[in-house]
């Protein structure tokens, strides 16, 4: 039998499916919602009549795997691609930070140091914590496991502004915890990989078309494969022999299978395992170890564009040292009257202080960092907003935190056909949709030992040579 049941239809399970199709397995879906996409999905809001996401979701060009995975469902020509970034600084406009030609690790060099956001002092003081990554290479990240970020930023003499303009706005975005919280490795990851390696890697993908659509193909691979997709589905429990996974249980009763590939959180698992399971498999012994961070999007309609000045449009906007990090332009929607309203999305990463508020204290707070990155949007208010609190966002990456991030496959006497996945499992990224899809190939590799995770993009030449990797 050839049947591997996966539970959970996030980026990791969808990963895990399509990958074990591909190598003639059967894989069944079993997903709790009556949609795919997990944590990176959309919904349909009564109350704006818009579908929405639940929040901007960003890759990056180095998140080769999540790419990959677009790729295989056809969607890859569903993102849109910015080369530059934009940072608000008033009352300037805002600094835009872009590669160019230079080979990397010079490739965003010039338009740094044209950003009037940092002194010169600052920028020389980042470009050498800049250099100082680079030589420590791989092996000096992983060094940094234990210890928080901003150790690392204390031993490269970063003054306040530095850290407030330059290193949080990245930091808390991508890794979901301010840098006195984060495990260095993790911060180092994203400045090594996605600023540092090469020109290309830190170009930004944005969806075009709801996330969820862009699972829609997964469900005609599966069935074109045997298997499929039960949404509405939950697991109950994971049947265990004694030895072995023999399937998994339902409210219909036991969906038997080959192989069973966790893809749920931690604290889910706990939930579906039993003790006997917890007893002999040691990757199920730490769940309860796992913390979160919350993350908040917050969807503002407004009758007139807010994110421009007598200039230009602005696509996105960092926003350096406000409580708001990011805004990003979602383009215009029809309303059921036919008025077109201008849609933008607000992200709050590490969002805990936000998580007691009402909507209508998030909006107000929300739109004192609109007024202060755009002062042209002042007094402009929102016809409608919507606000989406995602309590349980991400892992928390704290340090020390890769020592229980579990493999994929069962080490010594763990349960043989029992695979794990999710973002929060040991896929050496950040809680992102790619670290999700390398957990999801690597799993389907377990299984049918073939495939597995795809490589990063290769360094540019001139920063290998002074190190990177
Ligand atoms: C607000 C927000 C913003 C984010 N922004 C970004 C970003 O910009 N870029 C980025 O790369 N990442 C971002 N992330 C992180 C990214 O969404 C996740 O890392 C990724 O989607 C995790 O995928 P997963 O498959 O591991 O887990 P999940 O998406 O959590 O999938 C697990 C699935 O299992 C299902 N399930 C749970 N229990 C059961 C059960 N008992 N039976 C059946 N099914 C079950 C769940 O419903 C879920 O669909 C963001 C996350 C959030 C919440």
């Amino acid at each position: 039998m050839k049947r591997i049941v996966i539970i959970g239809g996030g980026v990791a399970g969808i990963a895990a499916a399509v990958r074990s199709a591909e190598s003639g397995w059967i894989p069944l879906v079993l997903e709790t919602r009556g949609k795919l996409g997990g944590r990176a999905t959309s919904f349909d809001d009564p109350r704006t009549g818009q579908s929405l996401d639940n929040c901007q979701h960003v890759v990056m060009g180095c998140c080769t795997n999540i790419l990959d995975l677009y790729e295989r469902l056809g969607v890859l020509d569903r993102l849109e691609w910015h080369r530059e970034t934009w940072w608000a600084n008033p009352p300037r406009r805002p600094d835009r930070l872009r590669a160019d030609g230079w080979p990397a690790p010079l490739h965003m060099t010039r338009s740094f140091l044209q950003m009037r956001l940092l002194s010169i002092d600052d920028k020389i003081a980042v470009g050498t914590a800049m250099l100082r990554m680079i030589r420590m290479g791989l092996a000096g990240r992983e060094a940094w496991c234990d210890r928080p970020f901003s150790e690392f930023l204390d031993e490269q003499n970063q003054s306040i502004d530095a850290r407030d303009r330059f290193w949080e706005p990245i930091v808390v975005g991508a890794c979901n915890l301010p840098c006195d919280e984060v495990a260095g490795n993790h911060a180092l990851q994203v400045f090594q990989e996605g600023f540092l390696a090469g020109s290309w890697h830190a170009t930004m993908g944005l969806a075009t078309c709801d996330l969820r659509d862009l699972y829609d193909p997964a469900e005609r691979i599966l069935r074109a494969a045997g298997g499929g997709i039960s949404l509405g589905t939950s697991v109950r429990g994971i049947a265990f022999d004694g030895i072995r996974a023999s399937g998994v249980v339902t409210d219909e009763g036991l969906v038997p299978g080959a192989a069973v590939v966790s893809t749920v959180s931690p604290d889910r698992l706990a939930k579906i395992v039993s003790r006997p399971m917890v007893a002999i498999d040691r990757r199920l012994r730490d769940l309860d170890r796992f913390g979160v961070s919350p993350i908040l999007g917050v969807h503002l309609f407004f009758e007139t564009p807010v994110l421009r000045d007598d200039r230009r449009s602005y696509p996105h906007l960092v926003l350096p040292g406000r409580e708001t990090h990011w805004f990003f332009d979602k383009g215009t929607v029809r309303t059921e009257t036919g008025a077109d309203l201008h849609h933008v999305h607000a992200v709050i990463s590490a969002a805990d202080s936000w998580m007691p508020l009402s909507e209508s204290e998030i909006v107000e707070r929300v739109l004192v960092d609109l007024a202060w990155a755009m002062p042209s949007s002042r007094g402009i208010e929102p016809v409608e907003v919507r606000t989406v609190k995602e309590r349980k966002a991400t892992f928390r990456a704290e340090p020390g935190i890769d020592a229980i991030r579990p493999g994929a496959r069962p080490g010594g006497r763990g349960i043989p056909n029992l695979y794990l996945a999710g973002d929060w499992c040991d896929t050496g990224w950040p809680a992102t949709m790619e670290g999700a899809a390398r957990s999801g190939y690597a799993a389907a590799e377990a299984i049918t030992g073939e495939g597995g995770v795809i490589a990063d993009v290769p360094p540019g030449w001139l920063v290998s040579r002074l190190g990177l990797r």
